[in-house]
């Protein structure tokens, strides 16, 4: 079942989808936001708060392992960097990455 989720490691806790979506999500202890609610999680509110967040921090999982993969970057050794992947990577990135993997080879 798809579930909606905040990746901790790359919300910067800006409060955009909380004052968005307040249905769906809040601020947690550590500040960052949560997802509150699992109901009705492709309304419009919810596309807004994606679309709305500075590091892509929101997205849907179909599975718990896809849950933990997002939170790994393939393109950089950091967690959650910025939400890399192959669709958004334009070429100066990927160029950037490359010499820097041939620099640490
Ligand atoms: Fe975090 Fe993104 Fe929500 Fe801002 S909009 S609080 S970065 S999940």
């Amino acid at each position: 079942m798809k579930k909606l989720f905040v990746n901790k490691e790359a919300c910067i806790g800006c409060g955009a989808c909380v004052a968005i979506d307040p249905e769906h999500f809040d601020f947690g202890d550590e500040g960052y936001s949560e997802v509150i609610s699992q109901e009705n999680i492709e309304s419009a509110n919810v596309q807004n708060a994606m679309s709305s967040c500075p590091t892509n921090a929101i997205n849907y999982a179909e599975t718990a392992e896809d849950e933990e993969e997002e939170h790994q970057c393939e393109h950089c050794e950091k967690k959650g960097c910025c939400n890399h992947n192959d669709e958004e990577l334009d070429e100066e990135i990927k160029g950037d990455f490359n010499s820097e993997a041939e620099n640490a080879a």
